[in-house]
């Protein structure tokens, strides 16, 4: 027998998905240029030149087995050793090769994450807004997703209603910041706050709650936003990290898990990776683009572009009436829609060729998300559609 929860799946099509597929069709009537396409968060920035120098000069000169060979079950050695030196680097926090699993992208780093700490029946709390995947991610391993609703002013955390939702079943907690879909980065109090409720709670239970931090745009923080390292405030850290966006390379799907060196048996818990990598095929990221991608640890891509989009669109927006909390980072804005069903708004912007997405499958009814990762040009040419539909619809 098929088994039914991957069957249902299949009816409910990703919103996102849907838009933008919307997005293609209508570019083939009316040319892909004039569809002003806000759905996906695919990186449209070139690929960082030493990549691509390193991948020609590892094809070069490197031993075809140890490029294409089997990567060793907890991954490279060098690669894990060199990831560990960037963070202590970075953040000063004692990391080793120990600490270190390379995985495939932050979806795979997530996919191990809620593995080693929950059982099924055991719930994960995430807070509104976010990204929708969590679903699947956190579902489908037989834990359950637990939402704790938007602070809409900031998109900071909801304490109250997150000390409520703090029951004694929750086996961890799943932040993403800065964020997907608001680009909001949470502060130093916000994490000093939520790591002093965790410490509190985790006594009282004799165990660690612990912390997933998704940091997939860890790089893209705009000027004079200060983006916290979620590690440094909360020892049973365990931070999901992707290159995806930092050098536009999602395709090739690598990213890490790194362990607190300071969370209880973090040397255990990235050998348990290895375990729970066997038992669900992820068998580690090629070998080639490991290697490839431990040489790039310290660059990114030109990133510049999100900021200038961000600001272009940040600005029309208000200037609109439109309310909005600025993004500190990502390439995703969060606006209010300015009727309450955001469904409905996302229907007529679609009549201007805008493809907004309703923020209603990321926790939060009523705002819509932009993924402003296109061309400058593009945004620029949005402006006015997006106008015509504010002015003549309220
Ligand atoms: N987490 C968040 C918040 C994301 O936005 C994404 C991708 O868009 C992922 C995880 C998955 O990232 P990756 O492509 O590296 O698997």
């Amino acid at each position: 027998m098929l088994v039914q929860k991957y069957k249902q799946m299949l009816s409910a099509k990703s919103v996102i998905r849907e838009l933008s597929e919307f997005a293609t069709a209508r570019g083939k009537e009316i040319g892909y240029d004039n569809v002003f396409d806000y759905s996906l968060g695919n990186p449209s920035v070139p690929v960082p030149q030493q990549f691509t120098d390193e991948m020609i000069r590892l094809l070069r000169e490197e031993d075809t087995g140890k490029l294409h060979g089997y990567s060793p079950s907890l991954t490279i050695p060098s690669v894990r050793q060199a990831v560990a030196e960037s963070l202590e680097r970075r953040f000063g926090l004692p990391y080793r090769m120990e600490h270190i699993f390379m995985t495939s992208g932050a979806a795979g780093a997530l996919a191990h994450a809620i593995r080693l700490v929950s059982e099924p029946g055991d719930e994960i709390l995430t807070f509104a807004p976010f990204f929708p995947e969590y679903h699947p991610y956190v579902d489908l391993t037989g834990a359950v997703l637990k939402v704790v609703p938007p602070q809409c002013d900031t998109f900071q955390i909801n304490f109250d209603a997150f000390e409520e939702l703090l029951t004694d079943r929750v086996a961890a907690v799943l932040i993403n910041t800065p964020n997907n879909p608001s680009g909001v980065v949470y502060s130093a109090e916000t994490l000093q706050r939520l790591a002093d409720i965790l410490r509190r709670k985790s006594e009282k239970l004799g165990h660690p709650v612990y912390l997933i931090s998704d940091e997939p745009y860890r790089e893209i923080v705009f000027a004079g936003v200060d983006a916290p390292c979620v590690s440094s405030y909360y020892d049973n850290t365990i931070m999901c990290y992707s290159f995806s966006k930092s050098l536009s390379i999602p395709g090739e799907r690598i990213g890490y898990v790194a362990v607190n060196p300071a969370c209880e048996e973090a040397k255990t818990l990235i050998q348990m990776c290895g375990q729970i990598s066997r038992g669900i095929g992820h068998n580690c990221p090629s070998s080639i683009i490991q290697l490839a991608t431990a040489k790039c640890l310290d660059l990114t891509a030109d990133l510049s572009v999100y900021e200038t989009n961000m600001n272009l669109i940040y600005n029309e927006l208000t200037s609109l009436g439109l309310t909005v909390v600025k993004p500190g980072g990502t390439f995703y804005i969060f606006p209010k829609a300015p009727e309450e069903d955001a469904k409905a708004f996302s229907l007529k912007a679609k009549e201007y060729d805008l493809i907004l997405v309703p923020g209603d499958s990321f926790g939060a009814p009523g705002y819509f998300r932009m993924a402003y990762c296109i061309d400058t040009d593009k945004v620029e040419r949005s402006l006015p559609a997006l106008r015509r539909l504010i002015k003549e619809n309220y």
